[in-house]
Parts: C-alpha cells; structure tokens; sequence
C-alpha cells in the first residue's frame, strides 16, 4: 500500500499518454497550441505500461489515461489491451473529447474498460466550437450518446467559463435528466498555458449549485466515496446525478489518492505543484523495477499538504497548461 507522508492512501494514477490535442480550448492552451514535446520524449508504449506495471506492483489499483487527447496517440488501443492484463488493476478509466473514441468504442467494451470521461463545455454547437476552436461538435455528441447507449459509465466534464458557456449549464443537465449518466461542473483552473492569469474565480463551486438551484429546487446531495473531488447530487426525477468538482478552491486535498504521470515522463504529486522528478530516463535504460519504484515512493513520502502549499512550490511563473499535466 503507498501512504504519502499525510498519511494519506495512493491508489490512483493519472497518465497521460501523449500532450497533443486535436482541439485548442481557450482555457486550456492558446489558439497556436504550446510547445508540444518531440516525440522522442514522450513515454513509449512500452514504456507507459512498464511504468503502469511497476506503480500496480506499489500499490495502484487505478490508473485514468489522459492526455492531451489519448486517442491522438495511435497505438493507444496496444497499451489499454496490455493494461487490461494487469491482474492487480481494478480499474481503467479514460478521459477524452470523444472526437477520435468512435472507432474504439467495441474494443474498449470488450476489453471492460467502461468508465469514460468526456470533456464538452456546450451542449449549443457554436459555443462549443468557439470555446474549442474546432469544428468537432457533432461528433461529439454522436460519440457520447454511442458511450451512454451502449451501457459505458459516462461522466460529462464541463469548466464553467465566465461569460462563455453559463448559458449552457442548464441546458448541458439535460444529459442527465434523460440519461443514466452523470455531468460534473468544475470550476476553471489558471493551467491555460500563460494565456491568462487569474487569482480568483466568479464561477466557484458554491455559484454553480446556487445557479442550478435556482432551476432544480429539488435537489438531494448523494453520498460519495471519501476520495471524490465531486460533491454529487441527484435532482428529482432524473434518470442520472450531477457533481461540481471545486478544482479552483480546492476543498478536498485532504482525500487526495492521485499521483500524476505525464507523457514525458515528469511525476506530479499534486496537479498545482511542480513536477517532483521525471522517471523517462529511469524505465527507457532499463533500471530495475525497485530503482524506479525508491523514487516514486520518495515522491509519494514528500507531498504537500494541499494544492494551495504545492502551488508555492513554483519558482518560475506558472504557464502550464492542462495538455501537458492531463488534467
Ligand atoms: N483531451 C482529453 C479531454 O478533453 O478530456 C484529456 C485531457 S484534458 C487536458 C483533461 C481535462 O482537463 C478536461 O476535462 C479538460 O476540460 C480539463 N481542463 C483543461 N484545462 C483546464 C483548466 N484550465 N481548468 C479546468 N479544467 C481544465
């Protein structure tokens, strides 16, 4: 079992698999994208599922595939078949923009990985292709209601964007009032890739349920497993529930499970924070599995008590952007 120096439990890895999208959302990266890495750099398929297959051996029984978009990176199908092998693993999720998922979507049922995230800022398409500056809206939604049709536990991720998608956090509930599927508001994150810079938000998590409130008086809060960064909700007589994620206040540090893996390599002990060491090197010559599992351990065994002490740990300004962390 990995314990972090908080005495906090670690069973949950994020991994990325690669820092490229195919979409440009303003509030994640500018319209010319960043410095995406050379390829070179990026973690081999070979290399995420040693990295996979080591953190497993630690104590992960949850890994989330991230990116950039995941399903940009073509040979994604090999690494989820290899990771769907791992014995000790409970659990593979995906979080995607559905714009690529289609072609995938038997397999993945196949192979049980079932749990799917999909990022959509809009349910009304000019919004959507303002907000992620591409063309993608229809296949989005043809993607999603392929997920919720066939039986995939579809969460919805939806930022909500002062003066560019309030208008949709109504409309967006829709989902999950005709479908058995879940959409979760998150407060905007200041990881855009320096095109903007905020200490505070209008959007936090409190206006959010005030404003659904204010539509849906009849809502009961659900109860949630303790490491859940959303607080979940069912409004009556919807077929699914709904949460909001308070990402920018960061109320649930205290249950943090996560532990983040980018695609090239960088280990990230809090999504604030600065990554702590890169393991590339490390699995890419062939160290043994103990040598790269001392340095995880010494990550987990040095984490700041909150995203807001991690944040501090910044010595230069803080540009990131949420394509190369993986959310
Ligand atoms: N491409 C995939 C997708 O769209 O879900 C996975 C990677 S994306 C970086 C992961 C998540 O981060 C998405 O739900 C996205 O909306 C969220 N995200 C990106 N930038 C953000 C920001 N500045 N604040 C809050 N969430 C952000």
């Amino acid at each position: 079992m990995l314990i972090d120096n908080h005495n906090r439990r670690i069973n949950y890895l994020r991994l990325a698999v690669t820092d490229r999208c195919n979409l440009r959302c303003n509030y994640c990266m500018p319209s010319e994208g960043i410095n995406f890495a050379k390829k070179e750099k990026l973690l081999s398929i070979e290399e995420l599922y040693k990295t996979a297959e080591v953190l497993v051996d630690m104590g992960i029984d949850k890994i989330r595939i991230t990116g950039g978009e995941p399903f940009v990176r073509k040979d994604l199908m090999i690494l989820l078949r290899k990771l769907s092998s791992l014995p000790k693993l409970n659990d593979i999720s995906i979080t995607t923009n559905a714009t690529l998922i289609g072609p995938h979507i038997k397999e993945l049922k196949e192979l049980s990985i079932t749990n799917v995230n999909v990022s959509m800022d809009a349910i009304n398409k000019k919004t959507f292709e303002r907000i992620t500056r591409r063309n993608q809206f229809e296949i989005v939604q043809e993607n999603l209601i392929r997920l919720i049709s066939e039986d995939f536990n579809v969460r919805v991720n939806f930022i909500v964007l002062d003066k560019q998608n309030e208008e949709d956090i109504i409309p967006i509930l829709s989902l999950q009032k005709q479908y058995p599927s879940v959409v979760r508001f998150l407060e905007e994150m200041p990881f855009n890739g320096g095109s903007k810079h905020f200490n505070t938000i209008k959007w936090n998590y409190k206006k959010i349920y005030e404003h659904i409130k204010e539509t849906y008086p009849d809502i009961t809060k659900l109860n949630s497993p303790t490491t859940s960064t959303s607080i979940n909700y069912k409004i009556k007589g919807h077929k699914g529930s709904f949460g909001i994620i308070p990402s920018f206040s960061r109320t649930f540090c205290g249950s943090c499970n996560r532990l983040r893996i980018t695609a090239l390599g960088d280990v990230i002990s809090c999504l604030y924070g600065p990554p702590k060491t890169n393991i590339r090197e490390l699995v890419r010559n062939g160290n043994s599995d103990k040598e790269v599992q001392n340095v995880i351990a010494e990550v987990i065994g040095s984490r700041a008590p909150t995203g807001f002490d991690a944040q501090k740990e910044h010595t230069d300004v803080f540009e990131n952007s949420m394509t190369s962390i993986g959310g």
